[in-house]
């Protein structure tokens, strides 16, 4: 059975700047391990060719796996990507109801796209593949697929939070692409909640999830647990300079992440903890994102307006609470902060799943995790401190217990989210989606009961 893996997001795009050509790899942990599953079983991979010298390269063959790509014109991106896709879809399932945009025009965008998605998978499908279909932005293309080749192998995998189906229902198109999703020969989740919020949705829209009963799986993406164990043993040296504790964060640019209520509970923490002034430094890792979005954008304004305001209120000449970095982190220093800092504080308003947290658990020696319980990751990650992030003294205090906690419970806590984070891990994760994909198809195909 070949795989024809189909995401916006590329595993690699070509770049052309002053002349000269480069190669830029995904690091994300979906691009790795779908990398690696194409890589060892073959297949073809249909992408966005977004990069500046793509259209050199509408198809590549590297490392076993076939590239394909898929050209959107800039008019064509704006509904697709910066308003379909990130303006409706995105802060409707991260639950953000007054960023919500209903646009008509930009769904059909949107649903142009999707076909343009087929388009290239007709070239390339051969009876017997299954297409493998991911995430929010190409929630049309199973049912178009469908259409075309009624007996595919189809999966889809759903890596943002799923939401009520009151909520969800407020979308104007939200029965067309839950029968498109449904059209799936089976659909993956991060959490067992999302797979019941999908179900609701069907209740309320369609009157039954009758139909996906046995076909829609929690199954959360896992990372490369080796790698990170591996590579942050050998990092000696912290990048951390003098000696007070580190707490420390990496996070895309996003109204979702929780980045100003967290800045929030540092001046609340030192507000109700005098005597912390000058004993930490929280270093705040923020990686660009979305930059053509225009809330994102004042989104970041407002983040370093109140970085700046608590840095000006508490800073002394040889301290400054909050060391805050725009930009997007090397691997080596990524790990290094990972290893050495004290307290790792990932507190999303919501989160489809959160890799930085699994990631941490890997590389560090003896921190300690802060986790909002609204991160997909939480669920899984029963050692680490789970906290609301919308009360500023809850962040706070939270933070307050992660500076103090002794050592024997921080080697407890740890351990055993060790334990997890290494057994779920990306293999795991591919292996399990392959081992479904082999059992279920569709439409006739024999039902799976999912067995844990
Ligand atoms: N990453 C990052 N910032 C950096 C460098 C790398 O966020 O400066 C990586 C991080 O290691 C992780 C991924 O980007 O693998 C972020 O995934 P996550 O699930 O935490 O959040 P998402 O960005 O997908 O919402």
């Amino acid at each position: 059975m070949a795989y024809i893996v189909v995401t916006t997001r590329a595993p690699f795009s070509h770049e052309r700047s002053s002349g000269k050509e480069t190669v830029r790899f995904s690091t994300g942990g979906v691009s790795t391990s779908l990398r690696m599953i194409v890589g060892r079983e073959g297949g073809t991979w249909v992408c966005w060719g977004d990069g500046s010298n793509d259209r050199a390269y509408p198809e590549e063959i590297k490392d076993n796996v076939r590239i394909v790509r898929v050209f959107i014109g800039s008019r064509e991106r704006r509904g697709f990507y910066e308003g379909y896709s990130n303006s409706t879809l995105w802060p409707l399932f991260h639950y953000f109801r007054d960023r919500l945009k209903f646009s008509r025009k930009n769904f059909l965008t949107y649903r142009k796209v999707n076909q343009d998605f087929l388009e290239a998978i007709k070239k390339v499908y051969r009876p017997g593949d299954t297409v493998w279909i991911h995430d929010y932005q190409l929630a049309l293309l199973p049912g178009l697929v469908r259409k075309e080749f009624p007996d595919a192998g189809i999966i889809f995998t759903w890596h943002i939070p799923w939401v009520t189906g009151e909520f969800f229902s407020m979308l104007p198109e939200s029965e067309e692409i839950l029968r498109s999703i449904c059209s799936s020969s089976f659909v993956t989740f991060h959490t067992g909640l999302y797979v019941r919020n999908f179900f609701d949705s069907m209740d309320q829209i369609l009157g039954s999830h009758d139909s996906m009963k046995g076909r829609a799986f929690s199954i959360p993406l896992g990372i490369d647990y080796a790698y990170y164990q591996k590579k942050s043993e050998g990092i000696h040296k912290s990048p951390f300079a003098g000696d007070q504790k580190a707490i420390f964060s990496v996070d895309r640019m996003d109204y979702t992440k929780g980045l100003t209520e967290r800045a929030n509970a540092i001046e609340t923490l030192l507000e109700t903890h005098p005597e912390l002034i000058g004993k930490f430094v929280y270093y705040m890792a923020v990686s660009p994102s979305r930059t053509n979005v225009k809330e994102y954008q004042t989104f970041k304004r407002d983040l370093e307006m109140s970085i700046g305001r608590i840095n000006g209120r508490f800073s002394s000449v040889s301290w400054v609470p909050i060391v805050y970095m725009n930009k997007k982190l090397s691997d080596n220093l990524l790990i290094a902060f990972y290893r050495f800092s004290q307290v790792a504080l990932i507190t999303p308003l919501f989160d489809g799943l959160n890799l930085v947290s699994k990631e941490f658990i890997a590389s560090s020696r003896d921190g300690v995790l802060i986790i909002s319980k609204f991160a997909g990751s939480a669920s899984q990650l029963n050692g680490a401190i789970k906290v609301n992030p919308n009360s500023r003294l809850e962040l706070a205090e939270s933070i307050h217990s992660a500076l103090n906690m002794g050592a024997e419970e921080r080697r407890v806590r740890l351990e055993m989210m060790k334990k997890e984070v290494s057994r779920h891990d990306s293999a795991w994760w591919s292996r399990r989606i392959r081992d479904l994909a082999r059992k279920i198809s569709f439409p006739e195909g024999g039902r799976v009961v999912e067995q844990h």
